[in-house]
């Protein structure tokens, strides 16, 4: 197939001379914030295992009980035969956690995102979408078939004009955001979107992938807000929880039609039982200690008040650069002193905010954080 090839070449030159193609590099994680990548020992500032739990003993444990107890694999989906005993003891954390009636827990939280939405709207509805958010989230409203309409980053006084003007025309809307902006590291006013949505009838969707775990104890952005509620409260096992997997807290009439309509949750199969034990263990750790899920937001805000910037919101901390090249050039020159700090480029941020993204966890230690803010003027002034 002579033109397939012809395509896939001449993307990937495209790609190439606008520094946006991107290559995968083999990395071991090894102890703490530590990784390896071609044979050497690296800091890491890229990993969303945020309180270090994918190598945490007593999750590691309960991983590998559940394999000796039920195998591998789920074997089909839940609806099937894949909805092992343990998924119903990680549902009624995660609906504790949150304080919802409910939970379902899906393959990945970008599969939840794309079976959430698809299932709540259709043809004749509305999504209005902040233009920050997650590439899942955008996905999961297109396969919807509802109108999608952007909006301006947190811009409540927008939203509240727009569903003023538009409301009527349409049957059910959605209004979905991450809760904490994944490249940003910033916050959603949470609070004033779900009173502008209360008063239009439009169902607010927060996606909580950063917060759960590392912000208001270890519960997650919503609970910074006290008194708001949020009836769509979505996140992933695979960050702070440190596994993999996602899940949707709600009303137990919502997740009813989610685990019965959801086409991500219901032709896909189901999470391997050893990941819903790590999320039960890993919950655990997360409810017993409030130290560890401060720690990474404290490295970022050391790490923000050594460099100048505004308080990080979040365990991430973007240090915007703008041209996609040069974002490569400065993280390539962080990894010659043998700190990872990856360069985010569109399509994951806009155009022209092409940017260094650092993710503090509970691993690092004070002399880390001073040892990245000591490198990193030079390397920006270069
Ligand atoms: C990572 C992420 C997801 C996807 O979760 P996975 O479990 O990795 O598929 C969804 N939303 C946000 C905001 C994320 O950062």
């Amino acid at each position: 197939m002579q033109s397939l090839q012809n395509f896939a070449e001449q993307k990937l030159a495209s790609l190439e001379a606008r520094a946006l193609r991107r290559t995968l590099a083999p990395t071991r994680r090894m102890e703490g914030a530590w990784v390896e990548r071609e044979g050497r020992r690296l800091l890491s500032f890229s990993c969303n295992d945020y309180l270090g739990l994918s190598h945490h003993p007593a999750v590691k444990a309960a991983a590998a009980a559940a394999i000796e107890t039920y195998g591998v694999g789920a074997g089909a989906s839940r609806l099937v035969t894949g909805d092992h005993p343990l998924m119903e003891v990680l549902e009624a954390r995660l609906a504790a956690l949150k304080g919802t009636e409910a939970a379902c827990v899906f393959g990945s939280g970008y599969l939840a995102n794309a079976g959430i939405l698809p299932t709540l709207v259709g043809p004749g509805d509305l999504i209005v979408v902040d233009e920050l958010a997650h590439s899942c989230i955008w996905a999961g409203a297109k396969l919807s078939g509802a109108e999608i309409t952007a909006l301006r980053h947190n811009a409540v006084d927008d939203l509240a004009a727009l569903l003023g003007d538009r409301r009527a025309s349409f049957g059910r809307v959605i209004v979905a955001t991450d809760g904490v902006f994944s490249m940003d590291g910033d916050l959603a006013p949470l609070d004033r979107l779900a009173e502008v949505c209360a008063a239009h009838d439009a169902w607010l969707l927060s996606d909580d992938a950063h917060g759960v775990g590392v912000l208001a104890e270890g519960r997650g952005s919503a609970s910074l807000f006290p008194g708001t509620s949020i009836p769509l409260q979505m996140g992933t096992l695979s960050k702070a929880i440190g596994g993999y997997g996602g899940y949707l807290c709600a009303s137990r009439a919502v997740i009813d039609l989610i685990k019965s309509r959801a086409r991500t949750l219901v032709y896909s199969t189901g999470l391997p039982p050893a990941c819903a034990a790590s999320a039960i263990a890993a919950l655990e750790v997360i409810a017993g200690d409030a130290a560890l899920c401060a720690r990474p937001l404290a490295n970022a805000r050391a790490f923000t008040a050594a460099m100048g910037l505004p308080p990080a919101q979040s365990p991430i901390v973007p240090v915007m650069i703008g041209d996609a090249a040069r974002a490569v050039e400065a993280s390539q020159a962080l990894l010659e002193e043998g700190l990872l700090v990856v360069a985010i480029r569109p399509p994951t941020v806009p155009d022209g905010t092409s940017r260094l993204r650092i993710a503090f966890s509970a691993d690092h230690a004070p002399a880390d954080v001073a040892r990245l803010a000591a490198a990193l003027p030079a390397i920006l002034a270069a």
